[in-house]
């Protein structure tokens, strides 16, 4: 028989928000590929209270009575045995079943998505990773993320972070700074996890900044160092090129084992295009099977990338039918 409840869903209205430590951005979506936002708030990030009617004002304002599901994206890992989530940047809603709780206050089915796992969705299904079916979203922000995308759904696996290639993978403790083949060491650094030399440690922003700091015993950010950079300074030449050996080795890794044949990069990183070239040339020279077109490339959404992803999947999961 037909599964009409899937096609009325397709074109329904669907709520969405992005949940951050500093802002709650709340959009709808009337239908696929088009996310409005319609109210953002700050965050209340210490009182489960104040978070809780935050949300429950927010949707008293723009989603009323109708029985329109809400998925939210937010930074964090959710047990998908128990429901409960870990997340950092808004600790009153940590050690909580979110999802659960959330529905029971607003009176509304509500799931809850890890955010790099929407951004992957959204450049997977509507982004820079359109029409390949292994797609391995890359977050580059202020810290690093991952979300793992085959056949336009997220594969959450039985720990619900696969695709979180951040923690766990350590990055090579040496590198070729001039080309030649003579490698110096790096040192490797601890992880805010406990374990000693994650890719997280260096590979976003402040992981970038971690590592000119290290190289060259100055305090710069991450923009300063990238518009050195382009500009041939010396030191940030130094600190580009070892952030370029350190992030593609295991980035190849990622490549060969999930077998993605695009890595759209989102996150702060991701805006300067000729660091995600080098990356794309360093990954490409490291992967297992040759790739004569780019992997690494920058991902279509700046802003709204987790909305977009959220609502993908408010209109794939079977959980918002009655
Ligand atoms: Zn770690």
């Amino acid at each position: 028989m037909p599964d009409t409840s899937v096609e009325q869903g397709q074109h329904s209205r669907v709520f969405v928000a992005d949940i951050g430590g500093s802002y709650i951005r709340l959009g709808v979506s009337d239908r696929p590929r088009s996310v409005r936002l319609v109210e953002s708030v700050p965050t209340p990030v210490d009182s489960w209270e104040a978070f809780g009617a935050t949300l429950e004002a927010l949707a008293a304002r723009h989603i009323g009575e109708t029985r329109s599901p809400l998925v939210i994206s937010m930074a964090g890992a959710i047990d998908p045995a128990s429901g409960v989530i870990c997340a950092s940047n808004v600790p009153c809603v940590s050690g909580r079943v979110l999802g659960a709780e959330l529905s029971s206050r607003l009176k509304r089915r509500i799931r809850i998505a890890n955010d790099a796992d929407c951004l992957a969705l959204a450049e997977a299904v509507e982004g820079a990773g359109a029409g390949h079916d292994v797609v391995f979203g890359v977050v580059l922000g202020s810290g690093v993320g991952g979300g793992l995308v085959v056949g336009g759904r997220v594969v959450g696996g039985a720990s619900g972070i696969a695709g979180e290639w951040g923690h766990g993978l350590s990055v090579s403790a040496r590198v070729d700074f001039d080309g030649m083949g003579h490698a110096e060491p790096v040192m490797a650094l601890r992880c805010g996890c406990g374990r000693v030399g994650c890719v997280d440690t260096i590979g976003a922003a402040r992981g970038l900044e971690r590592l000119h700091a290290l190289l060259n015993d100055e305090q710069k950010d991450s923009h300063t160092v990238l518009d050195d950079w382009q500009q041939g300074g010396e030191r940030a030449r130094r600190t580009v090129c070892a952030w370029l050996a350190l992030v593609s080795e295991p980035l190849a890794a990622v490549v060969n084992i999930t077998g993605a044949s695009v890595v759209p990069v989102c996150g702060g990183l991701s805006n300067v295009a000729p660091l995600i070239d080098a990356l794309d040339a360093a990954v490409r020279k490291r992967t297992l099977r040759r790739f004569r077109e780019r992997v690494v490339v920058p991902g279509a959404f700046r802003q709204d990338g987790g909305l977009i992803g959220a609502a993908i999947i408010a209109r794939q999961d079977d959980w918002r039918e009655p």
